[in-house]
């Protein structure tokens, strides 16, 4: 049997275990990770599993299409991605995950992030490579005289205190008893997703890159609103609009882009219904419409929006657009 032939931070195990009596499986992966695509093939192949390896992007356990099931496999094996509750029942085949573990100590980065939390009550919120982490977090933030609270997992989570970009239950639902967050994990968009969503204080401990962030968080969050600003006021005179459907199985929010578009029509203006399975200008921006609005994954809007020549709104927008929403009421767009 072979030993660990992948990466330290993935057990040959594990994914053994999650594919055991399959005779073929298709293998997602994020983009991180891809290169252990074939290895995972390699290793499955001595337990006589085959495995086609998807070359295409995944974003998370949301990321499936219903033709997986055309590829003839048995089981849908996502590495490094957490469940997705919601969708249990719901994937074409079957599906298993199989969590890829940071390889990096946290410690460094909770010491910097110390002097930057407010208050005493912190709420604590991580992603899936470092949930495992997260009981140790709240025990080194006792010892240091904060009162650590971490928020109940979703229908879209796997775990308390996880968050995803489109998914902020964990932290959103103890805002209201805490002082500021701590997020321990990388990347700014789930911190810049949390302050949007909660209002609050947010620090970011980074162990990839041993520092803690806040100041940036803040001075982010203030560019994105003016960038969701500029976006409504240039989709002002649009006339005709997209709302764009996502068609990955968990993106899929079909009665409220149907909901939209009846609003929309009942404020004077043309929407059509865009089906996509991924949001790119290259071919988002030859359609004849003014402006889209969408309801797949609430990041592409406000991570990716300046790459659209046409304004890109998220559905709270187009409500904030027609009038049926003030700005002051501005809400970062969820999948709950
Ligand atoms: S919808 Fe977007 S943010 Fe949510 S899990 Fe999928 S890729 Fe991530």
């Amino acid at each position: 049997m072979t030993t660990l032939p992948l990466s330290s931070q993935l057990d040959a195990t594990a994914v053994r275990e999650a594919v055991q009596g399959c005779r073929r499986v298709l293998i997602k992966l994020p983009d991180g990770l891809l290169h252990l695509g074939t290895r995972i093939a390699d290793l499955l192949a001595e337990e006589d599993v085959e495995a086609v390896v998807s070359a295409d992007p995944c974003y998370g356990a949301c990321d499936v299409q219903e033709s997986a099931a055309a590829l003839k496999v048995e089981k849908i094996l996502f590495v490094g991605e957490a469940p997705m509750p919601s969708l249990a029942g719901c994937y074409p085949v079957p599906a298993a995950f199989v969590m890829v573990r940071s390889p990096h100590d946290i410690y460094e980065a909770l010491r910097q992030a110390l002097p930057l939390l407010e208050g005493t009550t912190v709420g604590l919120v991580s992603i899936a490579p470092y949930l495992h982490r997260l009981p140790e977090t709240a025990e080194f933030l006792q010892n240091k005289g904060f009162n650590p609270v971490i928020g109940p997992r979703s229908r879209r989570t796997s775990s308390d205190g996880q968050v995803l970009g489109c998914d902020l239950t964990a932290g959103t639902s103890v805002a209201g008893r805490v002082d500021c967050f701590l997020y321990l994990g990388d990347g700014l968009f789930h911190p810049l997703g949390l302050a949007l969503a909660s209002g609050k204080p947010v620090v970011a401990a980074d162990p990839s890159q041993n520092r803690a962030l806040k100041q940036e968080i803040q001075d982010m969050k203030e560019r994105v609103l003016k960038q969701r600003y500029a976006a409504l006021a240039r989709a002002m005179d649009a006339r005709r609009l997209g709302i764009i459907v996502g068609t990955k199985l968990g993106q899929r929010r079909l009665n409220l882009a149907e909901r939209l578009q009846n609003m929309a029509e009942g404020h004077g203006l043309h929407a059509h219904l865009i089906a996509v399975d991924m949001l790119s200008p290259a071919r988002l921006d030859h359609l004849d419409v003014d402006a889209y609005v969408s309801t797949a994954c609430p990041r592409v809007a406000i991570d990716d929006g300046t790459r659209f020549a046409k304004p890109l709104l998220t559905p709270i927008e187009l409500e904030i657009l027609v009038g049926e929403r003030s700005w002051d009421d501005y809400e970062f767009d969820q999948i709950l």
